[in-house]
């Protein structure tokens, strides 16, 4: 199948190519970092399924011209800022999955940030992840370890990974909005993520943001975190909380992909202790020093 709207993921697009659709199973679980094309990539997914033309998605047939209306009644989204992710609203979503379906004899349902069900609300889910009726249920979330082991073993697991710098750097340059130089610092900041990058550009870059992502790149090399240390004991106090949480994501976005986690997950878990300082009011200079000696302490081992 191809996937006419998501950007860069080879990996996944290749793996896609060679799987016929009628083997993908009937609940798949897509995860990655915030912002880089989970809901794309399940979108082009659900819309090849219901596509009755040859290539699919081929765009062009009843079912895909619906879809790219917004109006196919055998797709579902459950998502959104606005949603409610409570056990009566998935068991409505739930039942909704055994209405029989139109063109395609398929229906899909796709569940937004999966991570946000309570446990209630993910048991209510696991029948029809198991013995679905002519229908796919998509999944997206961050982290798949935060969804019970009973939804996650039920799901084929599929990774939508963060954009290449260069390929921000062409999609934002195509708008003709931002100059050059905006459109590399963003790119460099955003985590391979496209909506992020869009957020900098439009809210601006604070210091915390620049500090969080040079931080990262520097974990391996003890006297640059120590230089960036004293930059960072001149944040206010709600910056370096900021800059911390910022810090935490970026961690978070690295532990899937990094081959000895260890070392993150050591600083994931000191930063989550300072966090918990915080009612304490220690000063920023002081957390900066602690964070940095504990981070080049790291380095040693
Ligand atoms: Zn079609």
């Amino acid at each position: 199948m191809r996937f006419p709207h998501l950007l860069g993921n080879e990996r996944l697009k290749q793996t896609f190519s060679s799987l016929p659709l009628e083997k993908l199973g009937s609940s798949l679980l897509l995860t990655g970092p915030k912002g880089c094309g989970k809901k794309t990539a399940a979108n082009d997914i659900a819309m090849a399924i219901l596509c009755t033309g040859n290539e699919k998605p081929c765009g062009a047939c009843p079912s895909c011209v619906r879809f790219s209306a917004g109006t196919n009644s055998d797709y579902e989204f459950f998502g959104g800022k606005d949603a409610v992710y409570n056990v009566d609203n998935i068991r409505a979503f739930r039942s909704r999955s055994f209405v029989k379906s139109g063109d395609s004899g398929t229906k899909v349902f796709l569940i937004a940030d999966a991570d946000k069900l309570n446990p209630q609300s993910q048991n209510a889910l696991l029948k029809v992840l198991e013995e679905p009726l002519n229908t796919l249920f998509i999944l997206t979330c961050e982290n798949p370890f935060s969804l019970l082991q009973t939804v996650r073993s039920r799901c084929t697991l599929f990774t939508v990974e963060p954009l290449p710098e260069e390929t921000i750097v062409t999609e934002l340059s195509k708008e003709n909005k931002y100059s050059p130089a905006e459109i590399k610092r963003v790119s460099a900041l955003c985590g391979g993520s496209l909506q992020k990058a869009r957020d900098l550009l439009e809210q601006g870059v604070s210091p915390y943001e620049e500090y969080a992502v040079s931080f990262m790149n520097c974990l391996d090399d003890e006297f640059s975190l120590f230089k960036l240390s004293k930059d960072i004991s001149a944040l206010s106090r709600e910056d370096y909380i900021a800059f911390s949480s910022r810090l935490t994501e970026l961690i978070n976005d690295a532990l899937s992909s990094s081959p000895s986690p260890g070392k993150l997950i050591k600083i994931y878990d000191y930063l989550d202790k300072q966090n918990k300082l915080m009612p304490l009011n220690p000063s920023v200079t002081s957390l900066s020093s602690a964070l940095t000696a504990f981070c080049g302490g790291l380095t040693e081992e």
